[in-house]
């Protein structure tokens, strides 16, 4: 079978799921060489195997509104892969979650908990419910309704959720306070919770702080880093808030942010009292960006999301970190971001990035991460919430971040590896996508045909 072949009988087998074939052609052309070199993988099947998810289950989600009016949603849980450990991933509430999205999400992160080098499998769920404009009352009824459900499917040795965007804090919450009650058991079924009961400091700083720190691996490569880098970053949730802290707490400038409806450019640069204005308006006000540029006076623009082209990234800057969602930067913003000197792609979300956008970014020589490798450093330090939970202990922020700092530079240097084996030197795709899809394969072997 060919790489063509392959991608032909994935297209074949899931019609009408665009995000889905997007990240597995990527990988299927990435990892290629590694199934050329090792003929018995080819005999086994393990790329189709991993293309197919163990279990994937749809559920009705039915909640009464504040109005008392019936409300109908749609849960999912893709159980991707359990080949190095119990499934693990978020949960995305978000009117355009759908089969594709989710199970784009899933095999992306069945790669990117190998990286990690902890001992955990992919999953991907969610909800196509909007928590936007809902009351906290309203949210904990969905959740409440939707655990209802879902806790059949999990549990803290098998499938083990966490948030995703339209999850957060609050949500995680109130499904892990359904979970207890229907289960009548304290186990750490999900991560990113609270820190008074079974959190662990630093999950809600991980993925925005290991980004920034694997970017500067990738500018110590070039004897560079970050201090006095001027730097793109959208969104303005979870990752996005830690990345732009950890580049203020690195010396570098930020000068955008953005949400769903539009963007602000802040040319003096995001300062530490400017982001808690953000996060407090982000995440206990709920309110929209546009707040941010009427009260630090700053450009504000709109954004349409049904344009292939995205102006915040038309601006000049030298390093860019797309944190929003998936397929944020297409091919014109590639050639925008080239045009106006940035040297340094970072994903922090997954899949912001179109694969022509890649290609583009990769032949001109800027340096690109993709968020399996770079966004990787909130699951792995879910991972260590799951190993103080396991324990019955928790660590200190010291030493949390001490091993999230170990774990992306590990990460960083097997992707370069990986990349070098394999005849493409520092290309961190090529190299992210073939040292976790080793790991699992050899796994798969191991174990046989199941
Ligand atoms: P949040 O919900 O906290 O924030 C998401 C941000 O992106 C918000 O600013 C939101 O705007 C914006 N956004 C969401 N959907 C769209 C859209 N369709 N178009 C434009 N803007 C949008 O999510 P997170 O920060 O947790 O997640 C962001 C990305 O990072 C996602 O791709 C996620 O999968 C990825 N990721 C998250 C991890 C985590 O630990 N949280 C770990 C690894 C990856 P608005 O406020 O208007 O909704």
């Amino acid at each position: 079978m060919t790489s063509q072949e392959i991608i032909a009988l994935v297209k074949q087998r899931n019609p009408n799921e665009p995000e889905f074939l997007q990240a597995a052609e990527e990988v299927i052309l990435s990892v290629w060489p590694v199934l050329e070199r090792n003929p018995e993988f080819v005999k086994l099947r393990l790329l189709e195997r991993m293309l197919e998810p163990e279990r994937m289950i749809t559920f009705r989600v039915t909640w009464l509104d504040d109005k008392n009016n019936v409300q109908v949603n749609r849960g999912y849980r893709v159980q991707m892969s359990s080949a190095i450990g119990p499934y693990k991933g978020g949960l995305r509430f978000h009117p355009s979650v759908n089969p594709s999205v989710l199970k784009f999400l899933a095999f992306e992160q069945i790669f990117k908990n190998a990286l990690t080098g902890i001992p955990m499998g992919g999953g991907k769920g969610g909800s196509d419910f909007d928590p936007k404009g809902k009351s906290d009352a309203e949210v904990m009824k969905f959740c409440q309704a939707f655990m209802g459900e879902l806790a059949r499917h999990i549990n803290h040795r098998l499938d083990v959720p966490a948030g995703d965007i339209g999850v957060g804090g609050r949500e995680i919450g109130y499904l892990f306070g359904a979970y207890k009650k229907i289960k009548n058991e304290f186990t750490g079924v999900l991560t990113g919770k609270g820190i008074g009961w079974g959190g662990s400091l630093i999950r809600t700083e991980a993925t925005g702080y290991g980004l920034i720190y694997f970017a500067e691996h990738m500018l110590q490569e070039k004897k560079d880093s970050i201090k006095g880098k001027t730097c793109l970053v959208s969104g303005s949730g979870n990752v996005a808030q830690y990345a732009i802290e950890k580049i203020i707490h690195l010396g570098g400038k930020v000068v955008t942010a953005s949400d769903s409806n539009g963007f602000i450019y802040d040319a003096a640069g995001i300062t530490q009292e400017k982001l808690e204005f953000l996060k407090d308006l982000k995440n206990n006000r709920r309110g929209r960006i546009k707040e941010y540029a009427d009260t630090f006076k700053c450009e504000y623009q709109t954004l349409d999301a049904n344009q292939n082209q995205n102006p915040i990234w038309n601006i000049k800057a030298d390093c860019a970190f797309p944190c929003a969602t998936q397929n944020e930067v297409h091919e014109k913003d590639a050639r925008n971001l080239i045009k106006n000197g940035v040297k340094l792609l970072a994903e922090g979300a997954n899949m912001p990035t179109t694969i022509d956008a890649i290609n583009i970014l990769i032949e001109n020589g800027v340096m690109y991460a993709p968020g399996k490798a770079s966004n990787a450093g909130g699951v792995a330090t879910s991972g260590l919430e799951m190993t103080q939970n396991y324990m019955g202990s928790s660590w200190t922020s010291e030493e949390v971040d001490a091993k999230l700092h170990v774990i992306m530079k590990d990460i960083h240097q097997a992707c370069l590896d990986a990349a070098k084996v394999y005849g493409k030197p520092g290309n961190y795709l090529v190299g992210a996508n073939i040292a976790g899809f080793l790991k699992v394969a050899k796994a798969m072997q191991a174990q046989g045909v199941i």
